[in-house]
């Protein structure tokens, strides 16, 4: 039986008992492997130590009500594992291998997987990174791949509440860079901008778009969306912003659930007037309501810094009560876990 307060759960490391491993050496992957080493030994000429050759995906397995555990769209994270790796020249995995590697640590630590009624869930983290013995800026001779997963508790608890943040002066990508990959590179670059903003008591900073600096790309590592007056969901559409799956649900369900206007656009930062409701959206933020921005002349309110907005709620309500089971899904969006 594992002893853990899951009502009280943060975010955090937590040791499960396994996680899957495998090697890519001569053109070709191993055959995956679940250890319970939660250390890797690696070549102090790894790139991934020393040009940031690596790339992660974020998700999580979601406990219903009936026992039964559900994955939220795993093939999008697939997918986007792939355009990850070959950015940055690594072997892709292939998708079936990657659903392979996910279906199993969470299968092999189901005890790990909190239970309905706290909201916590079991977040997922593969992560592909260069190795063996190298010097040069090349690409690695050898990867790894490996999947771990640890029980994070649920990000609001008693209620949806608004936060505010900052934009901020720094960029996190370049307009032609990385941004729209899911590269440790772009989070070591955030690192400062966030810890200035969490030192002046916001929750992060918002990251503009690099090139004009007049429009918002992205919220911490969350992707921007607002709700206009005449009730349009509107998110910000850039190659720099990393593209969310969250919020590609979410565009979906505003359209065909909530009978909103959707588009994906720009968003002005002298044109927030527009928007009667804000958030922030990601697989780690679920839904986050934005109470306000601060600018550099200006604080701007949303709907209030206090209460969240009826739509945002609503919005939040769909999404979770899909990946939880409990309101129907659209085709395709949940797989099981055949625990
Ligand atoms: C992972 C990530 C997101 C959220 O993407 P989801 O697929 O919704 O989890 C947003 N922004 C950045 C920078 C990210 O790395």
């Amino acid at each position: 039986m594992v002893e853990i307060d899951w009502n009280n759960l943060g975010f955090s490391y937590i040791k499960t008992p396994f996680r899957y491993l495998a090697h890519w050496k001569n053109g070709e992957w191993s055959e995956g492997q679940m250890t319970e080493d939660n250390t890797l030994h690696i070549s102090e000429g790894s790139t991934a130590l020393h040009y940031g050759q690596q790339c992660f995906e974020g998700m999580k397995a979601y406990r219903c009500k009936d026992g039964s555990i559900n994955l939220f769209r795993p093939q999008e994270n697939a997918r986007r594992f792939q355009i990850s790796a070959t950015r940055l020249m690594m072997p892709v995995i292939p998708e079936e291998m990657f659903l392979e590697a996910v279906e199993k640590v969470v299968r092999f630590n189901k005890a790990y997987c909190p239970p309905y009624e706290s909201g916590a869930t079991l977040y997922i983290r593969p992560l592909l990174i260069g190795v063996g013995d190298a010097i040069g800026v090349n690409p690695a001779p050898e990867y790894i791949f490996t999947v771990f997963c640890t029980p994070v508790g649920a990000y609001f608890k008693g209620g949806l509440k608004p936060t505010n943040f900052i934009v901020s002066d720094y960029d996190r990508a370049a307009p032609a860079g990385t941004g729209a990959v899911k590269v440790g590179g772009n989070y070591a670059a955030s690192l400062m901008p966030g810890k200035e903003a969490k030192a002046k008591s916001y929750s992060d900073c918002i990251y503009l778009d690099p090139a004009t600096h007049t429009k918002i790309e992205e919220v911490g590592a969350a992707n921007f969306f607002g709700i206009t007056k005449d009730n349009c969901f509107i998110t910000p559409l850039s190659p720099s912003i990393l593209p969310s799956i969250t919020k590609y649900s979410l565009l979906y369900l505003a359209e065909h659930r909530l009978g909103l206007k959707t588009l994906e656009g720009d968003v002005y930062l002298d044109k927030l007037d527009q928007f009667k409701e804000a958030g922030a959206c990601g697989t780690a933020a679920v839904i986050s309501p934005i109470g306000g921005i601060q600018t550099k002349d200006d604080f701007h309110v949303f709907y209030s810094e206090t209460e969240v907005g009826p739509l945002t709620k609503q919005l939040y309500d769909e999404l979770v009560g899909i990946q939880f089971g409990d309101i129907e899904a659209p085709e395709g969006w949940i797989t099981k876990v055949n625990v």
